[in-house]
């Protein structure tokens, strides 16, 4: 099969020990008319702070926009619902022409009457990147009025891709912590950053984490509410799940207030274990570090009995990985390997050059390697490597099915734990599930005939 593939692509695009070049460029701007799968600097923000439960989320910009809610991160809560809803100011032609500010200030006080929220995030879209309207002008004014914050989040999708989106939100999130007077300090206290309870998720690692005693102060954003947002300098030490969105968060923490960060991911049976007796090892406490390795123990011991039964139905299947960020390939590339699987082709849409490094570590020789694809080269890609199965996200689900491979959702929506111990059983299972389904046979011919339907 030729593949067709855009020369100003080719750079972003490696296979692992068939090139001099070993890295792949990222980090870039997507290529005009490549038709990327990253979405824009808004919904970047908007993901990574949508999850803070009780604050009020107004979308300063025409309606569609506001069409990114919680149903693009269906992250759960323990308390408020808030959150769950969309808000926007609705621009039309008239704010255009003469400026969208007073209906930006209308909408702020119906909100602190009705809602009394502790927090507001005023999202600036592209609109308003171009009409101008001053919205820090009514932020100021608005947190002098009403006594509570009001944070804007300049966010016009045109001005960069999804990663500049997790940049503006972190800088929200400083915003917002850096007003605190002292915070005591919490003993062993961790944050979780990058972990936004999807299916639960935050709830299953504070879970470990409490056994070990390891008490988590907030996570950054699954399941957070401004106060615990703003205890979260109480911390010994932040724990990055996602680093994709939240190094930047990490680093200024570090900078600002001294709190130190790891990276450890908690996909798969490996990487939690080692992420848990990591963070063990750092609290310093030899009583943490025994309650952790019993932990453990425990549960990869009940894990792998739960798991073997899927073993030989999965062992030498073959997989694609197309996620955001490059920390969780890496682990997927991972789980893969623990599932006697083997991963042929590896992308992200805003891996950093770190990433990709480990990625061409992890990789086996022939596996494609490529940052912010695009559905043309992953259909080529994954045709030619005959790939059984593709873990991505909302919008590579169709491509999937419409090939005839299986697939597994591993992105905002999904509604299944997949992190931890027990999230790593769950992902078994559902790879299973769609790789064994009957349902492909019927589907698909053979694909070295280069006959499908
Ligand atoms: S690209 Fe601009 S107009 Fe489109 S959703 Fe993003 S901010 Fe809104």
């Amino acid at each position: 099969m030729t593949l067709k593939i855009l020369e100003d692509r080719l750079s972003s695009i490696a296979f692992k020990g068939k090139e001099a070049r070993s890295r792949v460029s990222c980090g870039k701007n997507s290529v005009s008319g490549a038709v990327s799968q990253r979405a824009c600097v808004f919904c970047g923000a908007r993901v990574v702070l949508n999850p803070i439960t009780d604050a009020f989320h107004l979308v300063h910009g025409p309606i569609g926009c506001a069409s990114y809610t919680w149903d693009i991160r269906g992250s759960l809560s323990s308390g408020s619902q808030l959150y769950r809803h969309s808000f926007s100011t609705d621009l039309k032609e008239k704010d255009v022409v003469f400026g969208g500010a007073e209906k930006l200030e209308a909408a702020v006080r119906e909100i602190v009457e009705k809602y009394q929220p502790p927090l507001i995030f005023i999202y600036s879209t592209c609109l308003v990147g171009v009409i101008g309207d001053d919205v820090e002008a009514v932020c100021r004014k608005a947190e002098s009025q009403y006594g509570i914050r009001v944070i804007n989040v300049k966010a016009p999708g045109f001005a960069g891709h999804k990663a500049m989106g997790y940049r503006l939100a972190s800088e929200a999130i400083m915003k917002l912590i850096s007003r605190e007077p002292e915070v005591p300090k919490e003993k062993f206290g961790v944050n979780i950053l990058g972990d936004y309870n999807l299916a639960g998720e935050a709830w299953i690692i504070g879970n470990y984490l409490k056994e070990i005693g390891v008490p988590v102060v907030t996570t950054f954003t699954g399941d957070s509410t401004c106060a615990s947002l703003r205890r979260s300098l109480g911390a010994l030490l932040n724990v990055v799940q996602c680093a994709g969105s939240m190094m930047y968060l990490a680093k200024g923490m570090e900078e600002s207030f001294d709190i130190p960060f790891i990276k450890a991911s908690f996909f798969g049976l490996a990487d939690t274990k080692s992420a848990l007796l990591k963070i063990a090892d750092l609290i310093g406490s030899k009583e943490v570090r025994r309650k952790a390795a019993i932990l453990c123990h425990r549960e990869t011991e009940k894990a792998q009995r739960e798991l073997s039964p899927y073993l030989p139905k999965l062992k030498g299947k073959k997989a694609a990985i197309f996620v955001g960020g490059g920390f969780k390939a890496i682990s997927l590339m991972r789980q893969f390997e623990e599932l006697g699987m083997e991963t042929v082709l590896v992308g992200t849409q805003t891996g950093t050059s770190e990433d990709y490094e480990v990625i061409a570590s992890l990789a086996s020789k022939g596996t494609v390697i490529l940052d912010d694809a695009n559905p043309s080269e992953l259909e080529s890609f994954m045709r030619q490597k005959g790939a059984d199965i593709l873990v991505g996200g909302v919008k590579e689900r169709p491509l999937a099915y419409k090939l005839g491979i299986a697939f597994c959702d591993h992105n905002h929506e999904r509604k299944i734990p997949l992190s931890g111990f027990t999230g790593a059983v769950n992902f078994t299972k559902e790879i299973n599930l769609s790789i064994n389904s009957p349902v492909w046979a019927h589907l698909r011919k053979k694909p070295s005939l280069g006959i499908w339907s």
